[in-house]
Formats: C-alpha cells, sequence, structure tokens
C-alpha cells in the first residue's frame, strides 16, 4: 500500500512519550482492550539493539512504493501487547528504565513481557541483563545462599507504620515466579535456589490466599509473628511438582544416610569408656528431627554448627555431652553435608544443570 494516512483510527492511539516527531518508522501494536498503540521510533536504535528488527525495517530495493505509510513515514504492524512493546521501547531509549529493586518478589512477573521481547527480537544486552539481575535473586553458590539467609533473618519492618509493609514476605524472592520464567525462558541457574526455598514452604502457604485474606488471627500470626513466607504455587507446572517431590524424597534419604553414618562411632573418642557414640547418635537423631520439622536442613545444620563445643557449652539442652573430638567431628560433618548438599542440589531436585562451585 502506498496511500498515507492522515489521521488515526478512533481506535488507535499515539503513544504519550514514544511517538517522536524525528523518528523514522512508525510501529502498530494491539492494545488488549482493542485498537492499536502507535509508536513513532527511529530506526538506528531498534537495528543497533536488535538483527530481527534490523531485518524487519530494511526495505528491499525498489520496495518502498510497496509500503504502508503513516505521517509520512513507513509503518510496521507488530503482534505484541502494546503494554510490552511500549516497555522495550523505553528501556531501549532509556536503559534506567528497566524496574529493579534488589530481592522485588515482583520481579519476575515485572520483567516477563520485556524479557519475552527481549528474546524473540535477540536483543542480547537486554537479555542478558534481565537474567543477571534475576541470578542475584537467587544465589548460586552456599555461601551466597547463606548471606541471603542471614539478611532475612536479620530483616526487620523498614516502615512497621504501613501495614501493607510489615511482611517479610513482600521484601523476598518469591519461588514459584522465579521457577516459572526460569523454565520459560531457558535461565537454569535460579532452579536450584528456588526449589530448596519451595521445599521449605506448604501449599497452604499461598501468596495469592494470604492477599486474599482479611487481616485475620491465622493471617497475622503466619506472615508477621513467624515472619511467613508463600509461593505464588497457581503458576508451578506439572513437572515443577514432580522435582519437588523428588527433592523432598531425596533430602529425606540424604539425611537418614548422614544419620546412619554415625552408626560405627569415632575411632578418635577421648571418653571410649563412656556412652559417648551412644550420645552422639542421639544428638544426630535430635538434629535430623529438628531438620525435618523446619523442612530446612541447611539451616538447621548451619545452626548446630555454631553452638558451643559439646562438652564445653553451659546450655542445659546439651546435657548430654560428649568428648571434644565427637563433637567436632559431628560438627564438622555436618559442614561436609552441607557443601555435599548443596553441590549436587540440581540432582536433588532433578534439574537441568547450569551452575557450579560453592
Ligand atoms: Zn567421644
Amino acid at each position: 500500500m502506498s496511500s498515507e494516512t492522515e489521521a488515526p483510527d478512533h481506535e488507535d492511539i499515539r503513544h504519550e512519550s514514544l511517538y517522536h516527531s524525528d523518528g523514522d518508522w512508525v510501529i502498530f501494536a494491539p492494545i488488549s482492550a482493542g485498537g492499536h498503540m502507535i509508536f513513532r521510533v527511529h530506526k538506528f536504535l531498534l537495528c543497533h539493539h536488535s538483527p530481527i528488527f534490523s531485518d524487519l525495517l530494511t526495505l528491499p530495493q525498489g520496495a518502498e512504493e510497496m509500503r504502508e505509510m503513516y505521517d509520512g513515514v513507513p509503518a510496521l504492524h507488530l503482534t505484541d501487547p502494546a503494554k510490552d512493546l511500549a516497555f522495550l521501547l523505553d528501556v531501549l531509549y532509556d536503559p534506567s528504565a528497566l524496574p529493579y529493586e534488589a530481592l522485588d518478589p515482583y520481579t519476575p512477573i515485572l520483567v516477563r513481557g520485556i524479557l519475552s521481547l527481549a528474546t524473540k527480537y535477540f536483543i542480547s544486552s537486554l537479555r542478558r541483563r534481565i537474567v543477571q539481575q534475576l541470578q542475584k535473586d537467587w544465589p548460586t553458590t552456599l555461601n551466597e545462599w547463606d548471606t541471603l539467609e542471614g539478611h532475612i533473618v536479620a530483616w526487620s519492618p523498614p516502615d512497621p507504620e504501613n501495614p501493607m509493609n510489615i511482611w517479610l514476605d513482600g521484601s523476598f524472592p518469591e519461588p514459584a515466579s522465579a521457577i516459572s520464567i526460569s523454565r520459560r525462558f531457558d535461565i537454569p541457574q535460579l532452579l536450584p535456589a528456588a526449589f530448596y526455598h519451595l521445599s521449605r514452604l506448604t501449599v497452604e502457604q499461598d501468596w495469592d490466599h494470604y492477599r486474599d485474606s482479611d487481616f485475620t488471627d491465622q493471617f497475622y500470626h503466619d506472615m508477621i509473628e513467624h515472619k511467613g513466607r508463600s509461593a505464588r504455587w497457581r503458576l508451578l507446572g506439572r513437572d515443577d511438582l514432580i522435582c519437588l517431590l523428588k527433592g523432598k524424597d531425596t533430602i529425606k534419604k540424604h539425611l537418614e544416610v548422614f544419620e546412619n553414618s554415625f552408626s560405627s562411632g569415632n575411632k578418635r573418642c577421648r571418653e571410649k569408656d563412656s556412652d559417648c557414640s551412644n550420645k552422639i547418635r542421639g544428638i544426630v537423631k535430635r538434629i535430623i528431627r529438628i531438620s525435618e520439622e523446619s523442612r530446612d536442613p541447611l539451616a538447621t545444620f548451619k545452626e548446630y554448627g555454631k553452638i558451643p563445643e559439646f562438652g564445653h557449652s553451659e546450655d542445659p539442652e546439651y546435657e548430654d555431652q560428649v568428648c571434644f573430638s565427637c563433637s567436632r567431628n559431628m560438627k564438622r560433618r555436618m559442614g561436609e553435608w552441607r557443601c555435599d548438599f548443596w553441590d549436587n542440589i540440581s540432582d536433588v531436585f532433578n534439574l537441568p544443570t547450569s551452575r557450579k562451585a560453592r
């Protein structure tokens, strides 16, 4: 078509800030409510970032006459949602427009549309940047995991007067949306930490349910007093749930192996005549039970690895004290268990591997 449209259709709207009068291309994109959003942009910018746009916006020799025109420049119709395209163009014109707050549980939801377009149009620098941001929220090493968990334990509401701002749950990453975006856009490095965190939650700890609830006693109990966490369970697929179940079973088996490894006793025990080995087995049993109740062996093992040496503690909880050697041996093995577990966490949940090193 060589005809030039002089005025937009009544359902078509020129974008307020992304209709540049000196732009050399116009792009139409559908608005969900009907009609189109019209963008007027600079070809150079799009072609610079995207080989796909470069192809789309390059007219074959002699084809200019055939091109649809709008407001004096060539026009292109895309099927991408206008709001996603607006977001993409915003970020291409101004990279600081990419919304990102560290550890924000809304990040995977907010960036999904723009990540989809960055992937579709091969805008690799933007895709890389979004992936890096997502990855910062989901540790790939045990040290990073422990650091993040330390922040969570130490967290207190930044604004206790604001009832919507006193949930820990609203201040740290949510696992199901991370798993969903990771699967959809092939970002496997998010999965291990997200699945481990998910394995600590029950299906009652549901993001939407908590936010639909009135401020009931139960709600306060779970979310405020217990600094509860939740997941957007509805975003998970069948395969994700199978990985989760497999992971939970495997964690249980790993804990059993750990417990059984103490059956042979400690050759360096300094109190061989006493009941040291039996006491150690009792302590390990108790730690395993606490790990299963908390559904968080990484945290439980870390906590028990920090307490004063058994036999040197004034704490009556450790009245069943054991010799220094047995205590040190047990703590060393708890530390090794954590490292081994993290190194094998992709296998635990049957996930694609992508990460290394701790
Ligand atoms: Zn001993």
